[in-house]
């Protein structure tokens, strides 16, 4: 509960970003507050362990500055899931669709093996099919999916409906829901 209050206190909500209507949860002055950073990423570590992950998966590009400092603390590799076109190597590409339109992320297949169990990590779970594309294309290297853990969900979105297939077994963490 006092982790909650944390938290939500420093959470900015930024009315009409980036559209009018969207009202965008700015996680900035979290991560410049060393004790709440501090937190997220020490709870987050605590549910790597626990979900047995051999690697930690942040998406492009707020998911990166959350999952690398996971990694580092519960000692596992860091992968990075990125827009497509900005990874060098040989990728593997998933599309998926958005409210408007469509996107497409991708991943370095070869720095994943089937011995791996990753962990996904975002700062908001929103729609979900952000979260449900990079499922697929871990899944897609062999390797098993350790769950997903986000900073903070978006009920009202049910993205948690959207992930359900997709997750499969594997657990949904959120550390604050709104
Ligand atoms: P989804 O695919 O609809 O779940 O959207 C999730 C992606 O959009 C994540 O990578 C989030 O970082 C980003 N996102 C959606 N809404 C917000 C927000 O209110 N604040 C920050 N990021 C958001």
């Amino acid at each position: 509960e006092e982790i909650r209050e944390l938290l939500l206190s420093r959470i900015r909500e930024v009315a009409d970003y980036p559209r009018p209507g969207v009202r965008f949860k700015d996680i900035t002055p979290l991560l410049a507050d060393s004790k709440a950073f501090s937190l997220v990423t020490e709870t987050m570590a605590a549910i790597c362990r626990r979900r047995r992950a051999t690697k930690v998966a942040g998406l492009e590009a707020r998911g990166f500055i959350l999952a690398a400092p996971v990694a580092v603390r519960a000692q596992v590799g860091f992968i990075p899931v990125r827009k497509a076109g900005k990874l060098p190597g040989a990728t593997l590409s998933q599309s998926y669709e958005l409210e408007y339109g469509s996107a497409e992320i991708e991943l370095h297949a070869e720095d994943l093996t089937p011995e791996d169990r990753v962990l996904v990590i975002d700062d908001v779970l929103a729609t979900g099919g952000t979260a449900e594309a990079s499922l697929h294309l871990i899944r897609r290297t062999g390797a098993q999916v350790a769950g997903v853990t986000m900073l903070m969900e978006l009920g009202f979105l049910a993205g948690r409906e959207r992930l359900r297939e997709a997750l499969g077994p594997a657990p949904l963490d959120v550390l604050l829901t709104l």
